[in-house]
């Protein structure tokens, strides 16, 4: 038996019927473009969040988690925006999204344990949701793991989850991963339609690493920030006369940014133009496997949301500076900013040098020890046992 069974076991008193799990993520380039309709190409991360679950009869849901060290009750006829606080709205919000959708689904006994770091910025909070959707999915007999249509909109009841109940705006990236993303591939998520492309990526084969450094720097009154960028990128857009800034042509950004006033609207706007155009220019390296180049769009990227978005911190900027020092073909923040991760494409030669380069400059600095770790492509969510 799984740990996660032994412990659902002992907190329910009875075996899981089954267990399922979900991913994290890293993005690995395409930030805050996907409330823009624009493109991100991330991988599912090998670190997972496992749910063991049994179904009830009744509309109860009895929730626990081994990082929360606790166990919640919650009707589900009680679950809607704003209802109820804290963790156990992502796992209770993806009931109440599914029954929303007119999905036949009861309540649930849930135990769930991660090996996400949880507010990382590697989304901890859509593998937990993408877990225990699973787990419904099945366990109600949904159908909604078969194909990725089916997948897609799981991961839509996912998003309301987190933004309608959680009450944490979220653009749609993260839960698409953990759902469609296949191991050895990363995922081209175009946010306007939501189609989807697997993009073959194996870094190994071809001599390198991608290193995360979770900066453990967790910037408080941030609050806000992420909504901001939302409204700007909306004001821009209305006043270039477009649905959204994936409208705007690459081939026309000078011209576009000429007839924005605000020179903030006119700095958040080249970022995301440039930022999508550099999502197609990474498929096509990744494609051709030029890892330089590849590389190239990682630094730029970087520059591009710490100078012209304002999303990144001093831990993000050393880790990346840090890690380019030491060999990296190159480095970004990933996630929505101030704090959470970054990713280095590293040479497996470098990859030591890297890692013990961005731990230097932390405690150089005073500040506490990053956490880093080489990933891989992992499998999407699904039933282990
Ligand atoms: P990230 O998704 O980058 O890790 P978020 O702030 O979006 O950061 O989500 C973190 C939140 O998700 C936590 O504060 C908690 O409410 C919830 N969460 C994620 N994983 C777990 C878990 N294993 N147990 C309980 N809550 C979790
Ligand atoms: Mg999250």
């Amino acid at each position: 038996m799984t740990s996660v069974a032994g412990t659902h076991r002992d907190v329910f008193g009875s075996a899981p019927e089954g267990v399922w799990s979900a991913p994290g993520r890293v993005n690995l380039i395409g930030e805050h473009t996907d409330y823009n309709g624009g493109l991100a190409l991330p991988i599912a991360l090998p670190q997972r969040t496992t749910a063991a679950c049994s179904a009830r009869t009744d509309d109860l849901l009895r929730l626990h988690s081994v990082q929360a060290g606790e166990t919640v009750e919650v009707p589900l006829g009680d679950v809607g925006p704003g209802s109820p606080e804290g963790w156990t709205a992502y796992v209770a919000g993806v009931l109440w999204a599914l029954r929303e959708d007119g999905l036949p689904v009861r309540g649930l006994d849930v135990t769930v344990d991660s090996e996400v770091p949880v507010g990382a910025g590697l989304s901890s909070s859509a593998a937990l949701e993408c877990a225990v959707g699973a787990a419904a999915s099945d366990l109600f007999g949904l159908g909604l793991l078969g194909d990725d249509p089916a997948r897609a909109r799981l991961a839509e009841a996912c998003v309301r989850a987190e933004n309608d109940v959680a009450g944490a705006a979220t653009g749609g990236m993260d839960q698409s991963a953990a759902l469609l993303c296949r191991e050895g591939e990363a995922l081209l998520l175009d946010c306007r339609d939501g189609a989807t492309e697997h993009i073959p990526f194996d870094l190994s084969a071809a001599g390198h690493v991608l290193l995360v450094t979770d900066t453990r720097a967790a910037h408080e009154l941030t609050d806000g920030q992420y909504e901001q960028r939302r409204r700007a990128c909306e004001r821009a857009a209305s006043a270039l006369g477009v649905g959204t800034l994936r409208e705007v042509d690459p081939d026309g950004l000078d011209a576009a940014l000429a007839r924005l006033e605000d020179d903030e609207l006119r700095r958040r706007t080249r970022h995301v133009v440039t930022e999508i155009a550099r999502v197609e220019q990474a498929v096509a390296a990744l494609r051709g496997g030029e890892l330089d180049e590849v590389g190239r769009l990682f630094r730029a990227s970087h520059v591009s949301l710490r100078d012209d978005y304002e999303v990144s911190c001093a831990e993000l900027d050393v880790s990346v500076e840090a890690a380019v020092g030491a060999g990296a073909l190159g480095a970004r923040m990933t996630g929505g900013g101030f704090g959470g991760s970054s990713i280095a494409l590293v040479p497996e030669g470098s990859a030591e040098a890297a890692e013990r380069a961005v731990r230097e400059a932390f405690a150089e600095r005073g500040w506490s020890a990053p956490s880093c770790f080489a990933v891989t492509a992992g499998p999407p969510a699904r039933r282990d046992a």
